[in-house]
């Protein structure tokens, strides 16, 4: 018998909970049939409303259910991180709560595994359903990531991942605290299948990612898998070190030539002031980088549990 692991992360999913619970053991039989025991880890990442009681109920009456609850919001990557560490199976899948990674793709996912695969990933073709400016800057986001990563992030990728204890335990190997598992996943390589599916709008409730959120997110992502950004700074530092050459050879000759009339108040204001905005910029960057190696060297703990079952 094979154990598989299901990490559900959590956030006020009160109403979706146990609807996850009953799509997912629609694969009862066909599991059954792979001889393939099932192994369901509810992480609560600090809800404010009855998702914890619900997991209870869900326990209550199936042993496999279990929960892990956060003493306050960490976000899903630190649930998806405990999930992983508290997870036995020989097998790990990683689903929203919300019925938007369809567990129905399940049989096909574990299917792949037995070709050979890795890790199964998914990602999806369409983004139906989404604020056409959301869509247009994930996709820019993905391109950038293409260009200034080593690291390949798919379009479209999900967390959505079918996993074999060896790639999970690789994952697991890298404690760092500002988690980008998108990233991560690419990072620590392995035979993926892709898998592609139409996007599945959420079953209840709302989305816990505003714009500004996400934003911010894709700012963790390339500082966690790219230095690019310090390089441009250095490159952009060049650019205008020349620039300032060919201007300061220019002005000498015109000087001697045309003498010096005093005048070019404007254009000194606008030189000032766009080089002061780069400067600023880059020592944002700077900034940024300096934060997260901050963050790191705390050694803050990723999440806290404020209960298991
Ligand atoms: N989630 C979480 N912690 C958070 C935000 C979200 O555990 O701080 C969970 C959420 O409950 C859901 C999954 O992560 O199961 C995906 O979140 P959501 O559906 O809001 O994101 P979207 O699908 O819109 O990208
Ligand atoms: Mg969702």
């Amino acid at each position: 018998m094979k154990l598989l692991s299901v990490i559900v992360p959590c956030y006020n999913e009160e109403e979706n909970v146990p609807f996850f619970y009953e799509e997912l053991l629609k694969n009862e039989a066909y599991l059954k049939e792979k001889e393939i025991e099932l192994e369901i880890l509810y992480v609560d990442d600090g809800s404010g409303d009855r998702t914890a009681e619900e997991v209870r109920k869900l326990h209550k009456a199936d042993a496999r259910v279990h929960l892990l609850s956060f003493s306050r919001n960490f976000g899903k990557e630190a649930a998806m991180y405990a999930g992983m560490q508290k997870s036995k199976g020989d097998y790990v899948v990683i689903m929203d709560a919300d019925l938007q990674d369809p567990p129905s793709m399940l049989p096909q996912m574990l299917a792949c595994l037995e070709e050979g695969y890795d890790s199964v990933a998914t990602r999806r073709v369409s983004r139906k359903g989404e604020p056409p400016i959301r869509s247009f800057f994930a996709r820019m986001f993905y391109r950038l990531m293409k260009r200034i990563s080593r690291t390949e992030i798919m379009d479209g990728a999900r967390d959505y991942r079918l996993m074999t204890r060896k790639m999970v335990d690789a994952i697991l190997s890298m404690p760092e605290y500002n988690r980008f598992t998108k990233g991560i996943f690419g990072w620590v390589g392995f035979r993926t299948k892709w898998l592609e599916f139409e996007n599945v709008e959420r079953r209840k409730g709302e989305t816990k990612w505003s714009f500004w959120k996400l934003l911010w997110y894709s700012v963790d992502g390339i500082t966690a898998f790219s230095t690019a950004p310090l390089s441009f700074a250095a490159v952009l530092g060049v650019f205008f070190c020349i620039l300032a050459f060919i201007l300061i050879v220019f002005i000498v000759i015109r000087t001697l030539i045309f003498g010096d009339p005093v005048s070019g108040w404007p254009s000194l204001v606008c030189i000032l002031s766009l080089i002061s905005g780069v400067q600023l910029f880059c020592l944002g960057i700077l900034g940024q980088y300096l934060a997260k190696t901050y963050m790191e060297v705390k050694r803050r703990p990723i999440y806290l549990l404020k209960e298991e079952l």
